[in-house]
């Protein structure tokens, strides 16, 4: 499989080169150049390991020894049980799709912990370091460094906003002590550990020079990770490949749900994608008018939901360009006008029809409607979820329909986000074994100042 960018400019490149890249040189993401077949009789017996494969070989051909990779990622130890992202049936054709069972309790571990394994061994096939900076305000922070620890040939710089993260997520992080992991913790707010990333990103030669890479949710590698679980989800609800089923989805960065509709594009009988935005609904916007309106930093809400607290949403560039037909030059003008107006509208355009045909309904949950849902599911089915879970679940069942299994995906467990839970029904939400007591760890971190300098003299010294 090739891969070109979404704003058409540049030679198709092999996955093994995309996959410690970030942003195409042309600055669009990078896209398969075809779309490969689903082969849904054959997929339906496999256990998790063996989909992954078959899913991941069709997408990463050019890596030795895929299959090792994926057997060591997908494993009772990591994921807690051999079904890894096993389902929950609340009731006929309501079911709840486990993704938060991995060591950092949410969904992106299925996507990091291959993609820690696969930077081993790229790295080490191409003889390469890589150095990765990033920016957490708790979770996608502690995801990557549980998925980078102990790596050859790499290096996890997170700037972290100090006393700023809950506890639990600061432990997480902060326990790590593995040499190759570096907590910066930084005299900030999340908003300046990101501007300090991005100027340390802006120096071009100092980026070079010490092989500065991310981990960001742009990584082809990531997409195609989260594309197994649609296929086991779907054989877990169904008895045979002629049902449709639909997806509720709670979305930030539209990672989890565009790996969705890649599954669908290769012929997963999915019926709807739903949508599932918080207070922050540029994506809700999107799919009920077809005016993109990315919001400025400042105007994000800090919500009950965190993880879908985002201004822009990294993956939909890749969701656009299957609209306007693998267009790359459409893409190039639609992010033209994006960057001088703020803003593009397709209601009037013909691609508009297209989105209908792609499946994608969408809805919005603030605060109320999180604390309803949650107590809804813990009175009706005993059921506790996280509130991000609870945004998918509001959203999945006002756009459910009649004889359609709906399955929802559970994208945290409700030990993170103890506050809202206690906020919700009055108790504490039970911790998984290992996870007691994580915040009386010994706790390793940098404290430095939030100062792109004082960061960059940091990495300087302990780059890889
Ligand atoms: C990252 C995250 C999301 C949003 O997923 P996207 O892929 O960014 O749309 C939702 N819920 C949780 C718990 C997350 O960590």
């Amino acid at each position: 499989m090739r891969y070109v960018s979404t704003r058409g400019v540049g030679a198709p490149q092999r996955f093994a080169d995309i996959v410690l890249e970030g942003l195409a040189p042309d600055g669009g993401l990078y896209v398969p150049e075809s779309t490969p077949r689903a082969d849904l009789a054959a997929w339906r017996r496999l256990g998790y390991p063996e989909l992954a494969y078959e899913v991941l070989k069709l997408f990463a051909d050019d890596v030795a020894d895929l299959k090792n990779i994926v057997e060591r990622t997908y494993t009772r130890e990591i994921f807690g049980s051999d079904e890894i992202t096993p389902l929950k049936t609340l009731e006929p054709g309501l079911h709840l799709l486990g993704l938060s069972n991995g060591p950092t309790l949410a969904f992106k571990d299925l996507a990091l912990q291959l993609l820690g394994n696969l930077f081993e061994v790229v790295l080490e096939q191409r003889g390469e370091r890589l150095n990765i900076l990033g920016a957490t305000s708790g979770d996608t922070g502690s995801a990557a460094e549980h998925a980078m620890r102990g790596k050859q040939n790499l290096r996890v710089f997170m700037l972290s906003p100090r006393g700023r993260m809950s506890p639990f997520q600061a432990a997480q992080m902060y326990s790590l002590q593995d040499e190759n992991i570096h907590n910066l913790a930084l005299e900030g707010v999340f908003d300046d550990c990101q501007d300090i990333v991005k100027a340390v990103a802006a120096d071009a030669e100092f980026k070079r020079r010490h092989r500065i890479g991310t981990v960001n949710s742009i990584n082809w590698a990531r997409v195609a990770a989260q594309v197994v679980y649609y296929f086991k989800g779907y054989f877990a609800a169904t008895a045979s490949d002629a049902e449709q089923v639909s997806f509720a989805v709670p979305s930030g960065n539209f990672g989890n749900i565009y790996a969705g509709h890649v599954a669908r594009s290769m012929g997963l009988p999915i019926r709807r994608l739903i949508l599932a935005s918080n207070e922050n609904d540029v994506l809700d916007e999107f799919f009920r008018s077809g005016r993109y309106r990315p919001r400025k930093a400042k105007e994000v809400k800090a919500t009950s939901s965190p993880s879908m607290d985002i201004s822009k949403a990294s993956n939909f560039e890749r969701y656009v360009y299957d609209l306007v037909g693998g267009d790359g030059a459409r893409v190039r003008e639609l992010w033209r006008r994006l960057g001088a107006e703020g803003a593009f509208d397709l209601s009037h355009s013909a691609y508009y029809r297209n989105l209908s045909e792609t499946g994608f309904v969408s809805g919005r949950s603030v605060h109320a409607d999180r604390l309803a849902t949650i107590r809804s599911l813990w009175q009706r089915y005993g059921a506790m979820v996280d509130p991000h879970t609870a945004d998918g679940i509001k959203v999945g069942l006002e756009q459910r329909e009649a004889g359609v299994p709906l399955v929802c995906l559970e994208t945290a467990l409700p030990a993170k986000f103890a506050e809202t839970i206690r906020e919700a029904i009055g108790q504490e939400p039970a911790r998984p074994t290992g996870y007691e007591g994580i915040e009386r760890l010994p706790q390793r971190f940098e404290a430095l100042p939030a100062d792109a300098q004082a960061v960059k003299r940091y990495i300087a010294k302990h780059a890889a």
